[in-house]
Parts: C-alpha cells; sequence; structure tokens
C-alpha cells in the first residue's frame, strides 16, 4: 500500500441506523415545497408527479443496489421517493436470470466476507438460502488440461512470492506505473523462458484482473489493491440473489421503462428528463453506474463541479464477464469449487466454478475478465462456447460433450452499465471516490459502488453507499430547516 493512502474513518464504513433518524424526521414534514409547482408542469407530466411526503421528495435515479437501498431507508423515514429505472427490470447488475429453467446470477453471485456484513444481514432478513464456497477448494489445471504437478506447484508459489515483493516495492516507489510494468520489470519477464512468461501472464491475470476486473496495463500500482473486505466465508445464492432485491424493493415507488436523460438542477429544485416524461423533486439521487457517467449517458445543467468530472474521467471501469454452461450431466470433479487454467493464449478461461456441489446442478461457469472479456462480447454466444469447450475438452478430454445451453453477459457494452464495476486505474487517487459520491448544492446526491473509497466493486459497498446518501439527503434537509 502507498504511503499517501490514509485509512478511511469508521464512522464511514458504519450502517445507517434508521431508527434513530425515523423519529426526527416526522418534524421536518412539509419543509421542502413541491417542486413540480414551481416548474410549471403540464397537466399531462402531472399524473407522473411523486407524490409529497411528510419529509420532502426524492427522485433516486437507478433501481440497483444501491438505489433500493438509499429509497428503502427514506421510505422507511417517511420520505416521499420514486426510483426513475432504465431497465425493465429491478436489480441493475444483481440479475438473476431465469431464461435456462433455474436462476442464474448474471451480476453479482457471492456475498464477499459474511462477518458483519450488512448484506448478510438483508439476505437473512429476506429469507435467501446461502451456500458457501471455498478459493481453498480449488484445483488448477496446466496448459495441456493435466493437473498441476508439484514441481510446477512449486514454481507458482516462488513466482507469486516474487510479484507480491514486486508489487510491494512498486507501491513505495516514487512514480506511479501500470500493475502489468511492476510485475513484468520487477520479476525480469523479458529474460523470462516462455513457461514462466505463461504461469507471470496466469498469475496476473487470475489474482489482479479476475479480482479487479481492470486490465493490468491500466489498474494502478498504489492503488490497485486499495479495498477493504470483510471477515468470514463467500456464500452465494442457490435461489439467485435477486431475492435481496425483491425484498429491498418491496413496497416502493418504482417506475421501470424510465431512462433518465438529463438533470437540470437549480437552487430551488432538480428536473429530470426521462424516456417517458420530466419528474422533479427537492433532491435526486444519481446511482447509475461509473460507465454510464463516463459515457455522458445522462448531462447535468449545470455542469458538475470539475472534481466530480475528473473523477469520472480518471477512476477506472472494468469489465468482467460470465459465462454458464449447462450439461445434461457432471462430468468434472464437483468437490472442487473452483477449476483454474493456465492459458494460452493470454487470460482465456483462466477460472471457473462448479455449480454443482452449491446447486446441485451440473453447471460450469466460466469467468474473463479485462481485455479478454472486452474482446469476447464482439463475438456470437456459439463462438463464444466454442472457445470455451475449447478449453473444458483440453482440461477434460475430447468427448467432453457439447452444452445443453448457456447464459453469457456482456456488462461491457450493456448501455445502462457500460462495465461491470469500477477499479483504480493509473492516474487516479482513492479520494476521488470521495468527490464522486460528495452532494452538490444540497440538490443532486450520489451514490453506488463506484462512490465507496473501501468498498467498491462489491455489492455491499452499494449497499452502504446507498444507506450514506440516505443519510446525508435527511441531513441536508434537516439542516435546510433549521436554516429557516
Ligand atoms: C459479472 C459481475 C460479477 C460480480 N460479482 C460480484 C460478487 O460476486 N459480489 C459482489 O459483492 N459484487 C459483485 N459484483 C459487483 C456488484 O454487482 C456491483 O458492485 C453492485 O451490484 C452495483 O450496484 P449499484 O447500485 O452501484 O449499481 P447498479 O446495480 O448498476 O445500479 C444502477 C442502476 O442504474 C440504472 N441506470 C443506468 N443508467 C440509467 C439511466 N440513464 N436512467 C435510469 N436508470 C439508469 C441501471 O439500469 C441500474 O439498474 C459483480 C458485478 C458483475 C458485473
Amino acid at each position: 500500500m502507498s504511503p499517501l493512502f490514509s485509512s478511511p474513518s469508521a464512522a464511514e464504513a458504519a450502517p445507517f441506523a434508521q431508527a434513530s433518524r425515523r423519529a426526527w424526521l416526522t418534524q421536518v414534514a412539509g419543509s421542502l415545497a413541491a417542486a413540480w409547482a414551481l416548474l410549471g408542469a403540464s397537466k399531462a407530466q402531472a399524473k407522473d408527479r411523486p407524490g409529497a411526503g411528510p419529509a420532502g421528495q426524492v427522485l433516486v435515479v437507478g433501481a440497483g443496489m444501491s438505489g433500493l437501498a438509499a429509497a428503502r431507508a427514506l421510505s422507511d423515514a417517511g420520505w416521499s421517493v420514486t426510483v426513475l429505472e432504465a431497465r425493465p427490470r429491478l436489480g441493475g447488475r444483481i440479475w438473476t436470470d431465469r431464461s435456462l429453467g433455474l436462476p442464474l446470477d448474471l451480476g453479482a453471485s457471492w456475498i464477499h466476507g459474511v462477518k458483519g456484513n450488512p448484506v448478510t444481514a438483508l439476505a437473512q432478513e429476506a429469507g435467501a438460502r446461502m451456500v458457501e464456497t471455498s478459493y481453498d477448494s480449488t484445483i488448477t489445471f496446466n496448459t495441456s488440461g493435466q493437473p498441476v504437478s508439484a514441481a510446477e506447484r512449486a514454481r507458482l508459489d516462488s513466482l507469486t512470492k516474487r510479484m507480491n515483493k514486486a508489487l510491494k516495492a512498486g507501491q513505495q516507489a516514487e512514480k506511479d506505473k501500470p500493475v502489468r510494468t511492476t510485475v513484468t520489470q520487477g520479476l525480469g519477464y523479458a529474460q523470462m523462458n516462455a513457461e514462466d512468461k505463461r504461469y507471470t501472464d496466469f498469475l496476473i491475470n487470475s489474482t489482479i484482473e479476475q479480482e479487479w476486473a481492470g486490465s493490468a496495463t491500466l489498474q494502478s500500482t498504489y492503488w490497485y489493491d486499495a479495498d477493504k473486505a470483510f471477515k468470514g466465508g463467500d456464500v452465494l445464492f442457490p435461489d439467485g440473489y435477486g431475492a435481496l432485491i425483491d425484498h429491498l424493493a418491496e413496497g416502493l415507488d418504482v417506475r421501470l421503462g424510465h431512462a433518465v436523460s438529463s438533470i437540470n438542477w437549480q437552487a430551488n429544485s432538480v428536473k429530470v428528463q426521462t424516456s417517458q416524461g420530466a419528474f422533479a423533486a427537492d433532491h435526486v439521487l444519481i446511482t447509475v453506474p461509473l460507465g454510464v457517467l463516463k459515457a455522458g449517458g445522462v448531462s447535468f445543467t449545470p455542469a458538475l463541479p470539475q472534481a466530480k468530472r475528473d473523477a469520472i474521467s480518471k477512476l477506472g471501469m472494468g469489465v468482467f464477464n460470465k459465462c454458464f454452461l449447462q450439461f445434461d450431466q457432471v462430468f468434472w470433479d464437483p468437490d472442487y469449487d473452483w477449476q483454474e487454467y493456465i492459458p494460452e493464449p493470454y487470460g482465456l478461461w483462466t477460472e471457473w466454478v462448479s455449480l454443482t456441489r452449491p446447486t446441485g446442478k451440473p453447471v460450469l461457469l466460466g469467468f474473463n475478465a479485462a481485455d479478454t472479456a472486452q474482446r469476447m462480447e464482439t463475438q456470437s454466444d456459439e463462438a463464444t462456447v466454442a472457445s470455451a469447450m475449447q478449453t473444458l475438452r483440453t482440461i477434460f478430454g475430447p468427448q467432453t460433450p457439447q452444452p445443453k445451453a448457456w447464459a453469457i453477459s456482456r456488462w461491457g457494452a450493456d448501455p445502462w452499465s457500460r462495465g461491470s464495476y469500477s477499479f483504480n486505474a493509473l492516474g487516479s487517487h482513492p479520494r476521488q471516490r470521495d468527490d464522486l459520491a460528495r452532494s452538490v448544492s444540497g440538490r443532486l446526491f450520489f451514490a453506488g459502488e463506484a462512490t465507496h473509497r473501501q468498498y467498491f466493486a462489491t455489492v455491499h459497498g452499494a449497499m452502504m453507499s446507498g444507506q450514506r446518501a440516505a443519510e446525508e439527503i435527511m441531513s441536508s434537509a434537516a439542516s435546510a430547516r433549521s436554516a429557516l
């Protein structure tokens, strides 16, 4: 970790204390005028007006984990909240697809670190079934498809140690460099034999790109790992992550198919233009992914402050995709949760998870990250499956049967995501996540995984950011009221 990194305060990570806020929020009733009237909205638009609540009106843009967590907290505290969502479904990057007749999570699968994790509490409240998987339960296959020998394992362990040492030294260096440059220079990659090069590539891809989704040529050595993790095991949801979203959204006013194109913020109100008419409110919470902000998917008038625009352009948005393959029967050893492969060419089908133990089904899940993931998005499903099967046939033999069905994600091309999750790119700084999170003029508020300095790229980071933003909106309204 670079010496420049300053530890976050414990308060930032503290879950939102909803009950203690309810009492005073009821006193804030009627403090904020109905902006709709000020905007002189037409009758046709008025039917879409969010109703004024006892404490104020809020529009939340995005019905992913962060937007729904915020809407839930505000609604429970007596606020009038309307959630505007572009997609025809809830959940954003939590997406349980049932097109193959079984629940498959094309976005997030796991709670990473169950201890003290707010998502664990939500899952328990939702009554969702959880099954633990473990990285300790991993088998690694070499490029020829054989389980790695003791000698190969020792070589990988030695390269891992050297890579970690090089990265540590890189974090103390005077100048930041891309993670890949730090590793390749530190390990003398140019002088390595072909096998060590392949091993080093495998380690960079499997431990860094598959984790943070950005290309190792773009991730910052100083900051790539400037995140925190909860303790405890990793669990997934055999019946789908979507159960948590459905539970959170119960009773909320969510308008699906409402793509927000522009946000006009003034001293007294905010007007939001959607594909289905205009909305207005006292406060707007923006939770669209960093990738959407980067692409200018939502325009702001006046423009956002410079620090926020810098954060949007400098922080990275990575790509990480999934390919579920459903077979008639299991032909792999289902006792291993993870199957790793040392590929040639670079980064292709390095990581696999068997869903047999957690779900009882003959399903394998393959991952691709960063440039490989992005490249693969441009090819057909059939070509992606053929490429995956080539790897599986190298490992399990030429007789390995074709899958009977598949489900493939393309988060990079998805217009409502434009990437899978954020990473700390070379040229960015973790404090830019605070810039991204900071509210503007007491009217615009921001949440989403990319706004969380320690828990970015996760469901819990998204959830905590939504709860933080809800708290900010309530505090801001209380200060405005006391200033009257
Ligand atoms: C393949 C993959 C695997 C992952 N695995 C894990 C995992 O195992 N564990 C984990 O903790 N995290 C994982 N993550 C990360 C996690 O899914 C995200 O960090 C989290 O779900 C993000 O929530 P969010 O609310 O910030 O954003 P989102 O869920 O993206 O919500 C934002 C919402 O805004 C909507 N939107 C976008 N543009 C507009 C617009 N113009 N108008 C209106 N609405 C708009 C989107 O449709 C979306 O619903 C994974 C992500 C991916 C893609």
